[in-house]
């Protein structure tokens, strides 16, 4: 596969073209081997009012389409992405150290059908009428204006597409800030998004640390941010946009829970464990982390699960047979074999995996696990499994849900109504039964409790890109008291 052009031809987008940044130099490395694939700068606080400047200039217009016109620039970017997918993949593993036979699959083309379902959906979209006796009322659904969105580093360019899509098919505009790790996806997006024939102005990034998104957050000009982060940055952001009454989504962390009842399938439970903690090296905030086995399947699970990871092939993410790439940063690594440690000295019995060396941190199982340990509590974002066993159904829903977080949840067993039964009772926003991490657009994603609140995807997400406005009609002569 070829090496793609890594350096962009300037590290902001605003209006329909490259402009250079004015702030500080934003190195952006390749986490497989530390060197520096582009050299970014971040924009200027005077950028980013430019950037929602002109957002705001673009909008109405872009509104003003009709919505099927609006769908097919959406619908024609996709198309653009799927014949790319080759060169986008190998831009994104450069960007984020992940596989390519990852991001072949997962993340551009998970990109490409949010632009496409929402394309599609956008001539769909409909008002109501409410008939109120001789008189009668009608709502419209309108765009709320500039969308900031803010994205994390581990799947960068879906995370640019799933914001992007649903905010542009409303008729809004956005101003995008990529985490400072992964800048590259956004701009590709940027120039597809222009060579589909979406207008000048109506989708912008600007690159940048925390302080530019904190920036573009506190824009008066800004209507509505949606942030994947971590919670303590959702908790600031979103703080921040109450300020100015502005609309939220928060897609944010968790330490999801994966229930493994005696009669389940070993292997699709072990499977679906794997998918849950080791896929982008565990980078994944949706992770089912704390992996709860009935003490009946417990040994045989943990032993078959081991039995799998040995022979996961971890190297080069560049190359085909590679499954397993590094950890995005020193700082994320360093995190994560911290956590390590602690499991290692609150008493956890580490039985496959360990810190690793450099970028690079194997697979690691935890089993005699206790749910008060920190590696049970709290997110690590890395390739640590922490198992724990329990006896009876009410049980492991009490601890499941004894947990801050309420992201996702997973639920293997043979009986279904047991299945249903438990995903009914689990405090996430997303459930699986006898699967897990699988996201398709065409259902709803998102958080309870501190795992956020909105939902990307689907139908559920136009509710966050719009507002309500309800005329009532007059059919007849006024009553008036007096
Ligand atoms: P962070 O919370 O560190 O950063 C998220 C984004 O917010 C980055 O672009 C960051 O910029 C920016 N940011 C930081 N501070 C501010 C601020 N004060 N105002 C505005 N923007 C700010 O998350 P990570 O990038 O480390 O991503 C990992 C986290 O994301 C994990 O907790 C994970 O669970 C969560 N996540 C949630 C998902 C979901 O859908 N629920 C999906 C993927 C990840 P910069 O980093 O450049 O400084």
């Amino acid at each position: 596969m070829s090496q793609p052009v890594t350096q962009p031809q300037a590290s902001l987008y605003i209006g329909g073209r490259f402009v250079e940044g004015q702030g500080d130099v934003l190195p952006v490395m390749f986490a497989f081997d530390g060197s520096t694939i582009a050299t970014l700068h971040e924009a200027s606080a005077d950028q980013v009012g430019q950037a929602t400047e002109t957002a705001q200039a673009a909008q109405p217009a872009w509104a003003a389409l009709p919505p099927v016109e609006r769908g097919r620039v959406l619908q024609r970017a996709a198309a653009i992405i799927r014949e790319r997918n080759d060169e986008l993949s190998m831009l994104e593993t450069l960007d984020t150290g992940k596989p390519i036979q990852e991001t072949l699959v997962a993340d551009w083309e998970s990109g490409a059908a949010a632009l496409e379902y929402f394309g599609g959906l956008a001539a769909t979209l409909t008002g109501q009428t409410i008939p109120l006796g001789r008189d009668w009322a009608y709502t419209i659904r309108e765009p709320l204006g500039v969308c900031a969105g803010i994205g994390a580093w581990n799947y960068p360019s879906q995370i640019a597409c799933w914001k992007a899509a649903p905010a542009l098919i409303m008729g809004n505009s956005m101003v995008f800030k990529p985490s400072e790790e992964t800048p590259l996806g956004a701009l590709k997006l940027a120039e597809i998004l222009t060579e589909a024939g979406l207008p000048d102005g109506v989708f912008n990034v600007v690159q940048g640390r925390g302080a530019v998104g904190a920036a573009l957050v506190n824009d008066t000009r800004v209507a509505k941010v949606s942030l994947t982060g971590s919670v303590p940055t959702g908790q600031k952001v979103y703080a921040a946009a109450a300020e100015g009454m502005r609309h939220v989504t928060m897609e944010l962390g968790g330490k999801s829970p994966l229930i493994v009842f005696d009669d389940a399938n070993i292997e699709d439970a072990a499977g679906a464990a794997i998918l849950a903690n080791f896929y982008s090296s565990g980078q994944i905030c949706s992770n089912g982390t704390r992996v709860f086995l009935q003490e009946g399947i417990a040994q045989a699970f943990l032993d078959r699960l081991c039995e799998r990871i040995r022979n996961i092939r971890i190297g080069d993410p560049r190359d085909p047979d590679t499954q397993f790439g590094p950890i995005i940063s020193d700082a994320q690594a360093a995190k994560i074999r911290t956590a390590i440690a602690a499991g290692q000295s609150d008493g956890a019995r580490m039985v496959a995996g360990g810190p690793g060396e450099g970028a690079f941190v194997p697979p690691t199982v935890f089993a005699d696990a206790t749910d008060d340990m920190q590696i049970a509590r709290e997110e690590i974002f890395g390739p640590v499994l922490t198992a724990l066993t329990f006896r009876d159904e009410a049980e492991v829903i009490a601890r499941a849900n004894a947990s801050p977080y309420g992201l996702a949840a997973g639920v293997f067993t043979r009986d279904l109504a047991r299945g249903h039964r438990v995903a009914a009772r689990l405090e996430a926003g997303t459930c699986w039964i006898n699967a897990y991490n699988l996201t398709p657009v065409e259902m709803p994603f998102g958080g309870v409790k501190l795992s956020g609140v909105g939902r990307e995807n689907s139908a559920a997400a136009i509710e966050h890109y719009s507002q309500i406005k309800t005329v009532y009609v007059g059919m007849g002569d006024v009553d008036a008291p007096y």
